[in-house]
């Protein structure tokens, strides 16, 4: 069965090899040197002046940043139930929120969060998704943060990069937070998140707040390639595996691979008379607005071999969603627009041609040269 779910995505094989050695001791030289080197590499990665590891999901990434980063009141994104989720860590941890709601498929727009700051000038933090899962959607992140920071450096800007970063090179000027996870662009197992740190965030931290999400304790013991609790080492193990595994070939290799891959199945989906789901779809994943978005997806899985996910509360039944985050094989993203199009065969939708298969490839290999 391939897994085209956009996370947890496929581990590769070297990196679960990697990952099935013996038990380390996380307080050891040897651990340290490992600690050190994905250290460094996420460092390079991320682009940002620090960065902690943290044995949580990504959710714990995003908890600790509005306890370390947020003072008393945030503005939220929410278009979708990760930008929600925002919203609700910053409510339950008894903080101010200011929320700017949009359907599913719609960016947040920079008047809005013009307007939300002047009404609101005690606002010392924005939280938003970069690419937001729920409904495969790209925010204007850039444009947005380079706002915020030219109206007060103070705000704090914490990008949720959970489904971005390791996809597309991430412009890091004007945020000062950068949050990853690892069971999606970074195919690991769930478990490990990461969270990438500008200079004016760490002074921000100061002595942190929180005990286990106190991210001024974790940036000084991982300073000196260690965690303030135990280590999730297996997964750190596997985090060095994946790194050697994109730079094979080079991590910018892989973000054009993705974009190939994300433009040449929009395509094909859409030469077969889909319709793509957000106004302005991130590269991370395929969105697909469907009354059929149930029935496609079981005969996906029954008939063709391919997991796919479906949507969540209001969108739940109405679209699916296609994977696109990682070292994926193209014969594999080609096979699962053709089984799309077969599935639309069986449900009496149109004759199958071969038509998604036939433009999938068309525009991969165009974008790849
Ligand atoms: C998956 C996801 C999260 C939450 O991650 P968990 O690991 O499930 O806690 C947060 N934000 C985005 C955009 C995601 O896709």
């Amino acid at each position: 069965m391939l897994l085209f779910t956009p996370g947890p995505t496929p581990v590769p094989e070297s990196v679960r090899q990697a990952m099935a050695t013996q038990t380390l001791h996380h307080r050891t030289p040897e651990f340290e040197a490992i600690f050190k080197e994905a250290r460094e590499r996420l460092l390079n990665l991320f682009g940002m002046e620090e960065c902690v590891m943290l044995a949580s999901s990504g959710t714990g990434a995003m908890q600790s940043c509005v306890l370390n980063l947020c003072n008393r009141k945030a503005l939220t994104i929410n278009a979708g139930k990760f930008g929600e989720r925002f919203g609700k860590i910053v409510t339950a941890m008894g903080k101010e929120l200011v929320e700017l709601k949009y359907e599913w498929n719609t960016p947040a727009q920079l008047v809005d969060v013009k307007e939300a700051l002047a009404e609101n000038s005690d606002i010392d933090s924005l939280f938003i998704q970069i690419s937001e899962s729920a409904g495969g959607l790209r925010h204007p992140v850039e444009e947005i943060a380079s706002y915020v920071k030219s109206v007060n450096k103070d705000i704090m800007v914490i990008a949720d990069g959970i489904t971005a970063v390791g996809v597309e090179k991430i412009d890091t000027t004007n945020i000062d937070a950068l949050v990853a996870g690892s069971q999606k662009a970074f195919m690991l197992p769930p478990g490990l998140a990461m969270i990438g740190l500008s200079s004016l965030a760490v002074d921000r931290i100061g002595d942190g707040v929180d005990y286990y999400f106190n991210l001024a304790s974790e940036i000084k013991k991982q300073r000196q390639n260690t965690t303030a609790y135990t280590a999730p080492t297996t997964l750190i193990i596997g985090l060095n595996a994946i790194f050697d595994e994109i730079e094979k070939e080079g991590v910018d290799t892989l973000y054009t691979e993705t974009k190939a891959r994300a433009k040449a199945t929009q395509s094909a989906l859409e030469s077969i008379g889909l319709s793509i789901y957000p106004k302005t779809p991130a590269l991370s994943m395929s969105t697909v607005l469907d009354n059929d978005a149930e029935p496609i997806r079981k005969l996906l899985k029954t008939k063709y071999g391919v997991n796919i996910a479906g949507g969540q509360d209001h969108l739940k039944g109405k679209i699916f969603r296609i994977n696109q985050m990682g070292l994926i094989a193209v014969y594999e993203s080609a096979w699962v627009v053709n089984a799309i199009e077969m599935a639309l065969s069986d449900l009496g939708r149109r004759e199958f041609d071969g038509t998604a298969s036939r433009t999938f490839n068309r525009v991969y290999f165009n974008e790849i040269d």
